[in-house]
């Protein structure tokens, strides 16, 4: 499961919660109320909750994307480090953990910067896309159905500005991309993005074995620069 960081002995994980920043109210309501529905699992831990925070803050992020919400711990961890006017582009197609993301946000007062579309998010994607949005937003987050991931993050490529950065979790699926024996679809489609994510010059990137894996992908001032320019 995603929600501590692979490999960290219980006592460990315990002592990284205490030194982590404290958790608000509502950060606690959303994790145990999330921890008692189907799909818990699918809830980012908390310390990728604050190291997205940090990432968005760090690189004066404005406007962001999200695909994939489910109940919305992510969002808020990327709203509550905008600006007052930034705002996050949300996509699920879940209509029902959204509800809650969406009371969760009420809560915590980032509810006015978070614009959530429910629908398949590549057509969110493709529409911002057609509306000519290319190169306007500063982050993404990409966590949602993993077959799609290539395309997700296709997308979100084109519409961040150079210097942007993605983020793109369960890159380790539990261990499974390691394991010959595990070739199920969605393992083949994340070790796909992982190899073709190596290959490609137009980001810098990192795997960071944080929750379940977080790729971090920072979009080039320009296509044509290669990996060895640097
Ligand atoms: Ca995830």
């Amino acid at each position: 499961m995603s929600r501590k960081t692979l490999d960290l002995s219980e006592a460990l994980s315990g002592y990284l919660q205490q030194v982590q920043p404290e958790l608000s109210d509502i950060e606690r309501r959303m994790l145990e109320e999330t921890a008692q529905l189907p799909g818990a699992g699918m809830q980012i831990a908390p310390e990728q909750a604050s190291l997205l925070s940090v990432l968005a803050a760090s690189i004066g992020a404005v406007h962001t994307l999200e695909v994939g919400v489910f109940t919305g711990l992510s969002t808020l961890a990327v709203a509550r480090a905008l600006p007052a006017h930034g705002r996050v582009v949300a996509m699920d197609i879940d209509a029902a953990t959204t509800e809650r993301a969406r009371a969760y946000w009420e809560a915590a007062g980032v509810a006015d910067r978070i614009e959530l579309h429910i629908a398949p998010a590549l057509e969110t994607l493709d529409g911002l896309l057609a509306a000519g949005k290319q190169d306007r937003f500063d982050f993404a987050f990409i966590d949602a159905d993993k077959r799609n991931y290539w395309h997700y993050f296709e997308r979100c490529l084109a519409l961040l500005r150079p210097g942007g950065l993605i983020a793109v979790d369960n890159v380790l699926w539990h261990g499974k991309v390691a394991d010959k024996n595990e070739n199920d679809a969605t393992t083949a489609a994340i070790r796909d993005f992982n190899a073709r994510l190596r290959e490609d010059t137009r980001v810098l990137h990192a795997v960071v074995p944080v929750g379940d894996g977080l790729t971090l992908a920072v979009k080039r001032p320009t296509s044509s620069t290669t990996r060895d320019a640097q």
